[in-house]
């Protein structure tokens, strides 16, 4: 039996990763459960699932769910606060750790199932963005098997040769195609762009997805943390990688050979084909997924990408150039201007604008040999600037 901890069970990558393992009970046993605060789901999911132990960072969340939980025959421990992720990523019985905590709060608890060495399954792309050289060297050195779960990244190591984990030279690889929605204003004129609400930021054409990313793929600031996460799991520069907009995401990402051939995986738009692929990888399970239907799709399109129309996809091309600390500070601006949007304190057009400020302020340096300390120092500057240019924008 396989021991799994899922961080970040009650969001959108937790629920669907608790469908996928309940269908294989033979398999899979769920040891540990996390959540920020929401105690209602938790509480569910923790008498469904009977994991020996369940986490919620928040203490007051977490004194509610074992009041809640009393009752209940073999409860879960209950633990709280941030560390406990940590500790929950790096048991002897946890084989797996499904990272989906959303944001760069995802970070450590990443870092710490990368150093204890388990099978990591990266849905926290942020954790990459602002930490992409300590997570790839905590996993190497420690032996973790680090797969992808975004579905680009997972399509992108399905279509590239077993031995790809080296780096892209050497294989034929000539360049990853990393495709992208568009999101739901991929056609809208940008002069509307101002007014939008959250509600449409969120109403994504393709994908069920939580708020936060729901709102980077309208933003096209998803495309451009993708960008920076291939830079990392594959061991290339933004050169080798071409954003491709395909609206119907049916192909979720393409790797070019040199011979000319090009692989493409695909499938309909469910994320728990790529969960299932990193939970039985290198076997295959079943998944809940409905069949791909050809017919049904009848077409498919592509165009290039507008950075100009999205600032944030430009954004993230210069901190992918950059580099160093670059991606630290645009993440961290993101997430401020991401949760100020959501709580309706600016308008959808001043994200971009917040992340360039911030970045213009804080200019991109090496990252130095403290490594965790200067990032997660980085990470406190950058949002402290973030916040201050907010006020600029409701001002
Ligand atoms: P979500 O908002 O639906 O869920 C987030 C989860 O993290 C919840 O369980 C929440 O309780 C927990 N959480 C939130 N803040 C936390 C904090 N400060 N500390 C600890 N836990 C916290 O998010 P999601 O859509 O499931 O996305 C999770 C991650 O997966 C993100 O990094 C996202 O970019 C990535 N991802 C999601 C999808 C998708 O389809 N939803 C696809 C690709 C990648
Ligand atoms: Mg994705």
């Amino acid at each position: 039996m396989i021991g799994i901890a899922v961080l970040g069970s009650t969001g959108s990558i937790g629920v669907s990763t608790l469908d996928v393992v309940q269908r294989h009970p033979e398999r899979f046993r769920v040891v540990a459960l996390t959540a920020h605060r929401s105690v209602e789901r938790m509480e569910e999911q923790c008498r469904r699932v009977r994991p020996e132990l369940a986490v919620m960072v928040d203490e007051d969340a977490a004194a509610a769910l074992r009041e809640r939980l009393a009752d209940m025959p073999g409860a879960p421990e209950v633990l709280a606060g941030a560390e406990a992720l940590e500790t929950v990523a790096s048991l002897p019985q946890v084989d797996y750790v499904m990272a989906a905590v959303v944001g760069a709060a995802g970070m450590m608890s990443s870092l710490a199932a990368a150093r204890a060495g388990k099978r990591l399954l990266l849905a926290n792309k942020e954790a990459l963005v602002v930490a992409g050289a300590l997570l790839m060297d905590a996993a190497r050195e420690n032996g973790a098997t680090l797969l992808p779960i975004d579905s680009e990244h997972n399509a992108i190591f399905q279509c590239l040769p077993p031995e790809h984990r080296r780096g892209l030279d050497g294989f034929g690889v000539e360049r990853i195609l990393l495709t992208a929605s568009g999101g739901p204003f991929r056609n809208a004129d940008p002069r509307d762009l101002a007014g939008v609400t959250p509600e449409q930021a969120c109403a994504h054409p393709n994908w069920s997805m939580g708020r936060k990313i729901s709102v980077d793929s309208a933003s096209m600031m998803n495309k451009g943390l993708e960008l920076i996460e291939a830079c990392w799991l594959f061991a290339t520069s933004p050169e080798r990688i071409q954003v491709v907009v395909h609206p119907q995401s049916v192909i979720h990402s393409m790797v070019q050979y040199s011979d000319g051939s090009v692989l493409a995986q695909l499938g309909n738009p469910d994320m728990r084909t790529p969960i299932a692929h990193a939970l039985a990888w290198p076997e295959r399970i079943a998944a809940g997924v409905e069949p791909l239907d050809l017919f049904d799709v009848a077409r498919l399109d592509f165009e290039p990408p507008a950075p100009e129309r999205f600032p944030c996809l430009r954004l993230a091309y210069r901190a992918a150039a950059e580099m160093g600390t670059a991606p630290v500070v645009l993440n961290a601006a993101n997430e401020v201007a991401v949760a100020a949007f959501l709580a309706r304190r600016i308008r959808f057009t001043d994200i971009g604008a917040v992340v360039e400020r911030t970045m213009d302020r804080l200019p991109a340096e090496p990252v130095d040999l403290s490594g965790l300390a200067h990032v997660l120092e980085v990470d406190r500057q950058a949002r402290d600037i973030a916040e201050q240019s907010l006020a600029r924008e409701v001002a």
